[in-house]
């Protein structure tokens, strides 16, 4: 399978190269030229590790199958996700929940980071490249800790990350502060994620820096979701749900499925799109944002228009303007780099786009939208306990919450839940109608005793850890830091 850039079509790189490098020397960021087919029937029975490993085998074709299955077992264990990778519960009938944060750092993201590192070490191998790999992550919460988990420690890896000050919320800040190992470095930066993913761009295609970093056999990396690194592993557990459905007899066969998915980055249903290109029987990708609703408006009226005010919410890592994944889906729906580069290249000079009629109707073809506020969520968490005794964090909430509304009847839907409870306990604790304490440790200890549910260890844990690092920068700063990192 080759790659090329979504504002290059000339452009071709292996998977390796494309996980190694990030993105496209252009900027444009990397795609696969074809879509590989996949028949959910033959993923009968298979574990999540063993699903991961046929679908990454379609993709990652430089790689050996026999490295992507034992990287599978390693990382998708028992021990790692808590014997429940890729579970999906049914709180109510009809109405499913793919619970993705099972794994250590109770987000998502884990499945994405738990593996990139093995992906990187592998693809630096067989590419033949020798060079020290530095790693920069602008994260809006949840990205920065999963990175940190899963590279520190790493031979021939640096990693910093870029967390938005006072953009986080508190366990979240201190999973990455107390974060670990001699390769890692966080900071956090003056301004919203948008000004730290900037800065983090900026730095990429920064030649001066390349040039300095190439003099030293160093690289820069990015483990965001714009390395298709991170979409690759995402993909698998669209694939696993449908089969897990169909094994439990609440989806027929061929029966298609919606899925409704708290979007920021547009990387966690861009992966939904691949699955659906694979094959895997897909009715509608339902795209849930917060009050932060720049893709509500791009999927109901195709002007992307990131010139808006930014709200701070408390699904934090959804408050993006900018979703630099829907490049890719961009790409895919017109096939015209050339097209790409340009709509680019205006929402970099003049914050907003627009795509004609008959892109904007390929896609609306298949992606649903939605929005719901904070208030709204709270009360999806607050409802929906009180009904189901499902407890769900305020991300879930949302996408529940655009899924009830957007919900067709006959069709089940699949609502993707990116983060634990715990890791956002405060508001969880609010949305129950409780007093909420200001100390956010207070406010799990409040959960545990209201909800009869039980922290992760993990982050009860972060009260006792050491903070590592206390640094606030301005995002111009990045450069810098990537050269002396
Ligand atoms: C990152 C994240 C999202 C958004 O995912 P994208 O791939 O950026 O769209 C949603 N919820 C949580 C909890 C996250 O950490």
């Amino acid at each position: 399978m080759e790659y090329t850039s979504t504002r290059n079509s000339a452009l071709r790189v292996s998977a390796a190269q494309a996980i190694v490098t990030g993105i496209a020397p252009e900027g444009g960021l990397f795609v696969p030229v074809e879509f590989p087919k996949l028949d959910v029937r033959e993923l009968a029975g298979l574990t999540y590790p063993q699903t991961a490993a046929k679908v990454l085998a379609k993709f990652l074709t430089d790689y050996d199958e026999a490295f992507l299955a034992s990287a599978a077992e390693a990382v998708y264990s028992d021990a790692n996700f808590g014997g429940k990778a890729g579970f999906v519960a049914t709180p109510e009938a009809g109405r499913h929940v793919l619970e993705l944060w099972h794994g250590p750092t109770c987000a998502f993201k884990d499945y994405a980071l738990q593996l990139m590192p093995k992906l990187l070490v592998e693809g630096k191998k067989l590419t033949g490249d020798t060079s020290v790999t530095k790693i920069l992550v602008a994260t809006s919460g949840d990205t920065g800790k999963a990175a940190l988990a899963g590279y520190a420690g790493l031979e021939g890896i640096r990693i910093a990350v870029f967390y938005p000050n006072d953009g986080t919320s508190e366990v979240q800040r201190l999973q990455m502060v107390t974060q670990e190992g001699g390769n890692v470095a966080v900071y956090a930066v003056n301004g919203n994620f948008d000004d730290a993913q900037t800065g983090v761009k900026r730095a990429f295609t920064d030649a001066a820096l390349r040039d300095a970093l190439a003099a030293q056999n160093e690289k820069l990396s990015s483990a965001n979701s714009i390395n298709w690194g991170r979409l690759a592993p995402q993909i698998v557990y669209y694939f696993y749900t449908y089969a897990q459905l169909a094994a439990r007899g609440e989806v027929r066969d061929g029966e298609a499925l919606d899925f409704c998915v708290p979007t920021g980055n547009f990387g966690d249903i861009l992966a939904g799109y691949y699955a659906m290109r694979m094959g895997l029987p897909v009715r509608r990708l339902v795209c849930a944002s917060n009050c932060n609703d720049v893709l509500t408006e791009f999927l109901s009226t195709g002007v992307y228009n990131a010139r808006r005010p930014f709200h701070k919410t408390t699904s934090p890592s959804m408050d993006i303007l900018v979703s630099s994944n829907l490049e890719r889906l961009l790409y895919h729906v017109t096939g015209d780099a050339a097209r790409v580069a340009g709509w680019m290249r205006e929402l970099a000079e003049n914050g907003s786009y627009t795509v004609d009629a008959d892109t904007l109707a390929a896609i609306q073809a298949v992606f649903g939208c939605g929005s719901a506020t904070d208030d709204e969520a709270a009360a999806t968490i607050g409802d929906t306990f009180a009904r189901t005794k499902y407890l769900m964090d305020p991300h879930t909430a949302v996408a529940w919450r655009v899924c009830e509304r957007a919900a067709q009847p006959g069709a089940a839907c699949v609502v993707l839940s990116t983060a634990n409870p715990y890791k956002f306990p405060g508001s969880v604790l609010g949305a129950l109608g409780a007093d909420v304490p200001a100390d956010e440790f207070a406010a799990m200890a409040s959960l545990e005793a209201l909800t009869g549910t039980k922290a992760p260890a993990s982050l009860a844990c972060l009260r006792e850890k050491a903070v590592r690092f206390t640094q606030t920068i301005d995002a111009p700063q990045i450069t810098e830091i990537a050269r002396s990192l």
